[in-house]
């Protein structure tokens, strides 16, 4: 061998990459150990030969390759499969460069080839484990969406269904903020804000609010985000969705039949209210047969205050739609008062009311708050069973919250009843549901108040009721 021919055999074996020289016919002219290597041929084998170096499925590649090269074009990093002496295959990236004469004419070509079946088969687990991470965000049953900058990316089967789709692709490139209410919109952009500045994998906590269905109804949910994805290079917020319809429907069942089951309680002192005016208006009645219109006025007041008594009691039992609308709180507890007088009487106990002068008015369901009341009072009027005194205050504290508080000098919770209560069905009484205090819970918290407890055994029990005067959570 030549000096030149040493040189070109260390070159050609100095690589890591397996090399052959072909003629245009395609011919090997020689190749390196590395290719030796690669394709379990010898070089003793191949010099000589057209081989059959690429499988049937490429070869329509590899004859483009072939017309691009012949017109002096090289082909760099191409990706493909090479076929081994075994009839095996491995994935090459093959560069392939025209070897020119003086005269610059193509006489043949030299072709690099590495194996990266390894870089293949890594990039290939990595698909493969995207996939099942798509599928089973897919077919997880909890409905989500993966949302960028407040546009839908994906949402899965679950999702889809829960808000009406067909299919998941009628979500994706809308805008996240279409699904809520116009008015929710500032703060579902603050807390995804909150989100995307957070820890990665911190959860913002589920709230509840109303969404929009396709078909445009809205309906209850409650929904919680994650930023997520931020190292597989496409950062995403991940929103979990659940449907709280039925939840509400079970919710607002028990509040009904609670309130049902406090007008039952409440009908004996009612009846007894309206009788004794009734056997007035008798006797009245029957001095008017004698005399002239002198009782006329306070037959008027008295049949009034029937009137009165009655009209509250259907309210009550009738269902009312639960709209939040700003009312006077003044007039919602002296209400709550006298429909509860009667109670009050038959218990031997006095109720008496301290009013801030500037309370004014409170976002709420008038309804509710007035169940909440009639609960509290009710059972602080039950816990004196020898008659006493109950303070009711209403105080604003700074303008934020309205603080009902209800005083009595009943027999008092002890500190293990304490901690059961707001359990259902936890009650002392004979006829008592035991569904009371938790009902007045889920309402205080419903409207973003706070209801809490303070009691001494023998000396009587505090219940306050804290309500945020401006109610934003439930506007709409
Ligand atoms: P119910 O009134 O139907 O029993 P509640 O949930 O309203 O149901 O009350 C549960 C229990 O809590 C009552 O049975 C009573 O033992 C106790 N309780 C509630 N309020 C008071 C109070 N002001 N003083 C003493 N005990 C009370
Ligand atoms: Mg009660």
């Amino acid at each position: 061998m030549s000096l030149k021919e040493y040189v070109i055999n260390s070159l050609m074996n100095a690589t890591s990459d397996g090399i052959v020289i072909v003629d245009l016919n395609g011919v090997v002219l020689d190749v390196n150990t590395k290719f030796e290597e690669l394709h379990g041929w010898t070089r003793e084998e191949v010099i000589g030969q057209v081989l059959p170096m690429t499988p049937d499925e490429y070869k329509e590649d590899a004859f483009r390759l072939y017309q691009s090269l012949i017109n002096g074009e090289p082909i760099k990093n191409f990706e493909t499969m090479k076929l081994r002496k075994d009839g095996s295959s491995f994935y090459a990236n093959v560069t392939v460069s025209p070897v020119k004469n003086t005269d610059g004419l193509v006489i043949g070509f030299v072709g690099v080839e590495r194996d990266i079946s390894e870089k293949k088969k890594a990039e290939e687990d990595l698909l493969e484990r995207e996939k099942q991470f798509r599928k089973l965000l897919k077919l997880n049953p909890e409905p989500i969406a993966l949302h960028k900058d407040g546009i839908i990316q994906f949402v899965n089967d679950a999702c889809c269904k829960l808000f009406g789709g067909a299919s998941s692709d009628e979500f994706k490139g809308k805008s996240i903020y279409e699904f809520f209410c116009p008015n929710d919109r500032n703060l579902i952009v603050a807390r995804l804000q909150q989100v995307m500045h957070s820890e990665m994998d911190s959860y913002s906590e589920f709230i509840e609010r109303k969404m929009r269905k396709l078909d445009g109804t809205f309906f209850d949910v409650e929904i919680s985000s994650i930023y997520v994805y931020k190292n597989l290079g496409f950062p995403v917020v991940q929103s979990v969705i659940r449907d709280l319809t039925e939840r509400k429907k079970s919710e607002e069942t028990m509040i009904r039949s609670e309130k049902l089951a406090l007008i039952g309680q409440l009908a004996a002192g009612i009846a007894h209210d309206i009788r004794n005016p009734l056997t007035s208006l008798k006797g009245f009645v029957q001095l008017l047969k004698y005399k002239n219109t002198d009782y006329v006025d306070v037959m008027m007041e008295e049949l009034e205050h029937i009137n009165y008594v009655v009209n509250e009691f259907m309210m009550l039992a009738k269902p009312h739609l639960s709209h939040y609308i700003e009312s006077r709180a003044i007039e919602l507890v002296q209400s709550v008062i006298s429909f509860l007088q009667p109670h009050a009487l038959l218990y031997n106990v006095q109720i008496q009311l301290e009013m801030d002068p500037d309370i004014s008015v409170i976002t709420c369901i008038p309804d509710q708050i007035k169940q909440v009341l009639i609960n509290v009072l009710k059972n602080a009027i039950e816990s004196m069973d020898s008659g006493g005194l109950i303070q009711i205050s209403c105080r604003n504290r700074m303008n934020q919250d309205l603080i009902i508080c209800v005083k009595d000098q009943g027999v008092g919770i002890s500190e293990e009843m304490l901690a059961q209560l707001g359990e259902p069905f936890f009650t002392t009484k004979a006829n008592g549901t035991g569904l009371g205090l938790m009902v007045c819970k889920r309402i205080v918290e419903g409207h973003g108040g706070k209801l809490s407890i303070q009691s001494q055994i023998s000396q009587g029990t505090t219940v306050e009721i804290a309500l945020p005067i401006i109610n934003s959570r439930y506007r709409i």
